[in-house]
């Protein structure tokens, strides 16, 4: 692009980041009088929600979630924005049994919510829930730092706070799966108990988290990107796509910062004053320049410093960003002429702590109240398996993880007419999947940072959020929130 082609723009408020937080704030801005422009580095809104399509080889497109998709019953901000969006949900299927695979690889179909292992995994596991719950019931998931024992909890892993609790391999194994690869998709031993409570706290409780009927509820008919799209819809030219941004002045130096002994200039290094307050803000982007009073910066934290702020951003913000990054995991897609499980009274859930795909779904898609002919399953492969994924040639990496999808659901599972792995990872405006956390230590140290405005720059992101927390409603609830903020300083 000529970079006489670059539009100057002047507005209230510039948005960074076109995904769910990004579109909320800047609706609830743009509703309430405030003039906004989004920011968007890639060329479509949504972030980690994103509708997509896979072909068979006859050419025929079917739908997929390649991000986020799920709604649970307690995301009710996000429900009613839903509706409010003219859009609709359906539910997840889950009738039949479901198969457990247990580690010695046998497979078990079980009803209900308990896990078929042996009576005394059982009862450990119940144990450790109820320890998790006791626990999560004392945390409040916005200020997770102020609980009277947060630093010891940041100082031990998940894994070793489980098993100072439990010497049943198998019931460890199970429990952290809730958090560590099925939802902060990082190694249990790399991330506090504290940050396991925060995410449990999130959702309400750790026995929510266990309830896959309860996280896993229901779907939006069109896909999740839909509440981006119809909210990008209503902003119209407010939305500028393909258009990074790259820097951002955002405050006048503090002088006496300056040593011009050592050259060095003045910066703001301790902080700024009348945080959360207008200033005067330039975002410079590809196709933008925007000049605004207040800044919300709406991309996960893992990406705060792809921007170059002028001047410096203050050092204790420098450090909290260095201890927080993205979890990694692949999403798999695969699509069979029918859901074939169902003819064998199977819910097409499967559940094996540890294994390379640990969680499988029924994912077939719904729309206008029609279901798809077609079955769709949909699984996971976390972490550090994930990283063995990627080193494989593309037929060893799908038949290993057929492979093991079949180990739930039978051999069928083995011949998809259709089959995509999506990999965050690989995407520069988000590297990596589900969301952020912090690393040992880090959540009690610098989590009281992360939300607090840098003068007139304010953060949003579901990763950064208290209930909702790394999910599309907490997301929302940010974008929301921190737009009622600013118009409250108006
Ligand atoms: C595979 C996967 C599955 C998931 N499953 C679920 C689920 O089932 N349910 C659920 O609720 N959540 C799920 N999530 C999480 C959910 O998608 C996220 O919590 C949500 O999208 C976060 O919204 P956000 O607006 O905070 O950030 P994002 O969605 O990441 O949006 C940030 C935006 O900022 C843009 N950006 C970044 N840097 C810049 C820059 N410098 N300039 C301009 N723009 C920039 C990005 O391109 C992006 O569009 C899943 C996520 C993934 C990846």
């Amino acid at each position: 692009m000529n970079v006489n082609d670059i539009q100057t723009l002047d507005r209230d408020v510039v948005v960074i980041g076109a995904g769910p937080a990004g579109l909320m704030a800047a609706r609830t801005l743009k509703k309430n009088g405030l003039s906004v422009a989004v920011l968007e580095a890639r060329e479509r809104v949504g972030g980690r929600t994103w509708n997509g399509v896979v072909a068979d080889a006859q050419g025929n497109e079917h739908f997929i979630e390649l991000g986020g998709q799920w709604i649970s019953p307690d995301q009710t901000r996000l429900i009613e924005l839903v509706d409010e969006l003219g859009l609709s949900t359906f539910q997840r299927y889950r009738e039949g049994k479901s198969i457990y695979v247990s580690p010695d690889g046998t497979r078990h179909e079980y009803e209900g919510e308990v896990l078929p292992t042996s009576g005394t995994t059982r009862e450990a596991s119940d144990k450790l829930i109820a320890d998790l719950d006791a626990l999560v019931a004392e945390i409040d998931p916005a200020k997770p730092w102020e609980h009277p024992r947060a630093a010891e909890l940041d100082a031990i892993s998940f894994r070793d706070w489980l098993a100072e609790r439990c010497d049943d391999e198998e019931a460890i194994d199970n429990v952290s799966i809730y958090v560590a690869s099925g939802m902060l998709t990082k190694p249990s031993r790399t991330f506090s108990a504290l940050q396991a409570a925060l995410m449990a706290a999130s959702a309400g409780s750790f026995s929510n988290l266990v309830d896959e009927d309860f996280i896993l509820d229901a779907r939006v008919d069109g896909g999740m990107q839909s509440v981006s799209l119809t909210m990008a819809h209503e902003l119209g030219d407010d939305v500028i796509l393909g258009s990074p941004v790259r820097s951002l002045t955002w405050a006048t130096p503090d002088a006496t910062t300056a040593d011009p002994l050592n050259k060095v200039k003045a910066d703001v290094r301790n902080g700024v004053d009348n945080n959360g307050g207008p200033g005067n803000v330039t975002a410079y982007s590809d196709k933008a320049i925007v000049n605004a009073r207040y800044v919300v910066l709406a991309i996960p934290p893992n990406l705060y410093s792809r921007i170059s702020y002028t001047p410096p951003l203050p050092r204790d913000q420098h450090i909290a960003h260095q201890h927080i990054s993205m979890g990694l995991v692949i999403k798999v897609h695969a699509v069979y002429d029918t859901p074939f499980w169902r003819e064998k009274g199977l819910s097409g859930t499967g559940f094996g702590g540890g294994r390379l795909v640990q969680e499988v779904y029924d994912n077939t898609n719904y729309s206008g109240g029609e279901e798809d002919p077609y079955g769709t399953l949909v699984g996971f492969v976390s972490d550090v398996y994930a990283e063995q994924m990627w080193h494989l040639p593309a037929e060893e990496r799908k038949a290993a993880i057929l492979e093991a999808m079949s180990l739930y659901l039978g051999e069928e599972t083995k011949n998809p007419i259709a089959f995509y792995l999506s990999d965050m990872a690989a995407e520069e405006w988000t590297r990596g999947a589900y969301a952020t956390s912090y690393d040992l230590g880090g959540l009690s140290r610098w989590g009281y940072l992360q939300n607090q405005p840098t003068g007139p720059i304010h953060y949003a992101c579901s990763d950064i959020a208290g209930e909702g927390y790394q999910h599309v409603d907490g997301a929302i609830r940010m974008g929301e929130g921190v737009a009622k903020h600013i118009l409250d300083q108006e």
